[in-house]
């Protein structure tokens, strides 16, 4: 088993696959000694969210605007209309949304949550109920904010870490079915649909399924918006898995998935190649009215949205250069081929291997830690000393405590985010990665755990610190 695996086209006697693209700029990364990576740790509280990323090396901390853009996305830049009202750069965008999304009317925000608020705050009515394929922090939290309750209605398998369901994104229509009858249809103010699932590791959902769901809601006169944030890669899944796709394109399966739904959302600083930006677009023309009149608000001129000119441009272009093939599949086949090379070596993470990120499995990492000795938190942090790689924590510490009893919230799901941004890193680092991994796992029975020693109140796992167990 310590052969490192051969690649599937290696198997298949074809020749070996290579990034898509070759680097114009290089930006040198901090190299440490582990007396540095020490000093900072402990700095740091043992928290990699208070690392400076000068202390490291390779940084997974998140995949969310840490894309490199292209150099016809620099080229973008610089034909930036920073007028007012009405910039070129937002028709640019208003189109590359329409031709690849395929929704009618189109804000520009300035990230998805500036989207998220703005959806929430016009279609939620306070006592409603808001479906969804489990949840993501920030959309919840809008939803709640404008009054709703938010119900998951995934299927069962998502929340297995070992289920092997290659779409595990998907919606239990026998959930959905049974909000409408306990609620009535008119308590849900809409389905919120995400492809593909973060918190379930990235998991995608199926056409048939986003037909059902939308065939569901339509006959109970309830409209579905997409959270289209990770959406193209959701498009290589089932075009790779699902039965009569593997001749269509991804541009073709993103839009016949985008058909399925009312109108969606995007924080372009995933899927879309940017640094910074999002929008909201839907086909019903009265509620488009009424969002114009409320980015005004809180956005920016509806032309705009809280962007600068020359970010909707890169974004326009980023838009388009996410659904070309090669970029998917070897974006994707990077995050493969990481989780691939720990496979083989035994490392428990949860599987099917998602579209963004490899999650490592911490309980069974660590065993012998309980859950309040923060086993995730461990491994990231054991991973940073051994090489000055960034991960992120997303179990007991980012779970909270219930408001009711003041206990910790314990999910069931204790993982370690290994996320990887897009265009950025190369195989070889991808190499380096999976060998730290499979240092810190040979050394796991050594781990001892840590104890939370500040924490704060809100969303603790940003500032949260920590010291080791004894
Ligand atoms: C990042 C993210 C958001 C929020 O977008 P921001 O650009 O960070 O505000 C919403 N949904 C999903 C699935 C995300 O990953």
């Amino acid at each position: 088993m310590s052969e490192r695996p051969t690649t599937a086209g290696q198997q298949h006697g074809r020749r070996s696959w290579a990034e898509p693209w070759k680097i114009k700029m290089v930006e040198p990364l901090s190299m440490t000694t582990r007396e540095q990576r020490e000093a900072a740790l402990e700095g740091a509280g043992y928290n990699t969210f208070l690392l400076r990323s000068e202390d490291v090396y390779i940084d997974l901390l998140t995949d969310s605007g840490t894309s490199a853009m292209s150099d016809r996305q620099w080229a973008g830049m610089m034909l930036g209309d920073e007028s007012y009202a009405g910039s070129r750069n937002f028709y640019a965008l208003e189109r590359a949304v329409q031709d690849h999304y395929g929704y009618l009317h189109v804000i520009p925000t300035h990230q998805g949550r500036g989207a998220e608020h703005l959806l929430s705050r016009t279609t939620i009515k306070p006592g409603q109920f808001v479906p969804g394929n489990m949840y993501f922090t920030t959309t919840r939290l809008h939803q709640e904010l404008a009054g709703a309750t938010f119900v998951d209605v995934i299927i069962d398998e998502a929340h297995d870490p070992t289920d092997m369901h290659p779409f595990k994104g998907n919606v239990d229509l026998d959930k959905l079915q049974a909000l409408f009858d306990r609620v009535g249809p008119e308590k849900v103010a809409y389905v919120s649909l995400a492809g593909t699932v973060n918190m379930a590791g990235g998991q995608p959902v199926s056409m048939a399924n986003a037909r059902a769901v939308y065939a569901l809601a339509r006959e109970h006169g309830v409209k579905v918006y997409l959270d289209a944030t990770r959406m193209v890669e959701n498009a290589l899944f089932i075009q790779e898995r699902e039965e009569g796709y593997a001749d269509h394109t991804i541009a073709q399966i993103l839009r016949e998935f985008c058909g399925y739904t009312d109108g969606g959302w995007i924080s372009a600083k995933k899927d879309s190649l940017v640094n910074i930006g999002g929008w909201l677009a839907v086909n019903d023309d009265a509620l488009f009215e009424e969002l114009r009149n409320q980015v005004v608000i809180f956005e920016g001129l509806h032309t705009y949205g809280g962007l600068a000119g020359r970010d909707m441009q890169a974004m326009a272009i980023g838009i388009a250069e996410s659904v070309q093939e090669d970029h998917v599949r070897a974006r994707v086949g990077q995050v493969r081929y990481l989780g691939e090379l720990l496979e083989a070596w035994d490392v428990p993470m949860v599987l099917p291997i998602g579209g963004h990120a490899i999650f490592l499995d911490a309980r069974r990492f660590y065993p012998h830690l309980p859950q309040d000795a923060f086993p995730a938190q461990t491994l990231a942090a054991e991973l940073y000393l051994d090489s000055g790689i960034r991960s992120m924590e997303r179990g007991i510490a980012s779970a909270g405590r219930d408001p009711k009893t003041g206990d910790h919230n314990r999910p069931k799901l204790e993982l370690t985010r290994l996320t990887i941004p897009r265009r950025v890193y190369t195989q070889a680092h991808m190499d380096v990665v999976a060998e730290s991994v499979k240092a810190v796992f040979d050394a796991r029975e050594s781990a001892r755990g840590l104890e939370m020693v500040y924490e704060p109140k809100y969303l603790r796992f940003f500032q949260a610190r920590f010291a080791p167990l004894a």
